[in-house]
């Protein structure tokens, strides 16, 4: 009786799992059909296949096509049917999805790259296809059928390391390029798709696997191998970066829902975060070096000349994560969250900051939950909120994530 009673008084937020789907061979990409219940995935059996869900609840796929080499990154625009599909290869493909999914059929080979493909993007307002390889070249093609000679090359760019991730703001046509040394490049499209100029991003130290821009917000989010989110403010013009720490493994998967301005998380250990976004977060300050602790001001212990002089045994420098100074351990003892500059799990914080930290700066913004298996990619959507995680155990977990975002 008492169950009963207590029965959606205490309910828990968190993702539900609604379906798991066995794939049986490796899974190097999967998105989420937005118009009904299925997905498509890029297998490492060479195959493309879309799974379909069943009046028996369970996913069977309607369509099996088979490729020269295993599908590597994938590209769906809904509204026009029209998948992007990289290669191992390097060759890249379009296809042409039937109405009843049960048909994929081959449209065009765009040429050009040599190795494996890391990700595609296509705008169709720009006739435009981006893709990133590991050959470090990042090109661009008209997917225009009237243009003579579409399948070759519109232009490439020669980026310092593999490229790994891609996305276009597409009225500017600027273009966001990430690699896998943790550059982030800007590279802008002219009329005539020659790129016009390039500025480079660094703030991550890992690879750049993840690259979404919210176009309202003027935000170019970046998810990292460093483990780390940093949300870009790119329209403000000021050069602000907010780095986004809450995720103990390399991030493999972002994505940002706009009705309720919540961005979504998930690291290769299958950990979800959810962040909420209309929350103003500062930057992290820059970390000040220094020869003593700025505190007590005792030496640091590559400070041969100060440690004579006070007759000191020299100490290791540290860091607070709030003011960035430079400062001994004994004089930085707490540690803290600190989810207001984006740090959702304890850090150190020096005794100077510690008076003054108010509880309002260390309450916790972001929850995170685990997915139970390690995880390679994640997709949503945020219509259905519906969100899809792809595991290395070759299953595709399905979320209901209604009651977190
Ligand atoms: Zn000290
Ligand atoms: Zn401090």
């Amino acid at each position: 009786m008492s169950a009963a009673i207590s029965e959606g008084v205490g309910k828990v937020r968190r993702p539900e799992l609604s379906h798991k789907i066995d794939i049986e061979v490796s899974v190097n990409d999967a998105i989420l059909l937005a118009s009904d219940e299925g997905v498509l995935t890029a297998l490492d059996d060479r195959t493309l296949r879309i799974w379909l869900r069943r009046q028996s609840g369970k996913y069977w796929p309607s369509v099996c096509y088979t490729l020269e080499s295993a599908p590597s990154a994938l590209y769906y625009h809904e509204a026009s049917r029209r998948l992007f599909c990289g290669c191992d290869s390097g060759l890249l493909h379009e296809f042409s999805v039937a109405e009843d999914y049960n048909k994929i059929t081959l449209v065009c080979t765009y040429l050009g790259h040599q190795t494996r493909i890391h990700a595609v993007y296509f705008s169709p307002i720009n006739d435009l296809l981006l893709s990133v390889c590991r050959e470090k070249k990042f090109n661009w093609y008209s997917t225009k059928s009237s243009d003579e000679n579409h399948q070759y090359i519109l232009g490439s760019y020669t980026l310092a390391s593999w490229g790994m991730s891609i996305t276009m703001d597409e009225l500017s046509r600027q273009c966001f390029v990430g690699d896998s040394n943790g550059t982030i490049y800007f590279l802008k499209l002219d009329a005539d798709n020659k790129y016009q100029s390039h500025t480079t991003l660094k703030g991550h130290t890992g690879s750049v696997q993840n690259l979404l821009w919210d176009p309202d917000a003027a935000w170019l989010f970046s998810g990292s191998f460093d483990t780390s989110v940093v949300v870009w403010d790119v329209g403000a013009n000021q050069g602000l970066a907010v780095e986004l720490n809450g995720h103990s493994d390399r991030l493999v998967g972002i994505s940002y829902d706009k009705s309720c301005k919540i961005l979504l998380t998930c690291s290769a250990d299958g950990h979800i975060g959810v962040w909420p976004m209309n929350v103003k977060r500062n930057e992290t300050p820059k970390w000040v070096e220094s020869d003593s602790c700025q505190i007590c001001h005792l030496p640091f212990f590559w400070n041969i000349h100060a440690m004579w002089v006070q007759k000191q045994i020299g100490l290791r420098q540290h860091h607070c994560r709030k003011c960035g100074h430079a400062v001994c351990d004994k004089c930085s003892q707490t540690r803290t969250a600190l989810p207001l500059l984006g740090y959702e799990t304890v850090q150190r914080v020096c005794n100077d900051c510690v008076r003054t930290l108010r509880n309002d700066e260390t309450i916790p913004l972001a929850s995170f939950y685990d997915a139970r298996q390690g995880t390679i990619k994640m997709d949503y959507n945020q219509v259905k909120k519906i969100m899809m995680t792809i595991g290395t155990d070759r299953t595709i977990k399905i979320w209901d994530m209604s009651s977190v975002v």
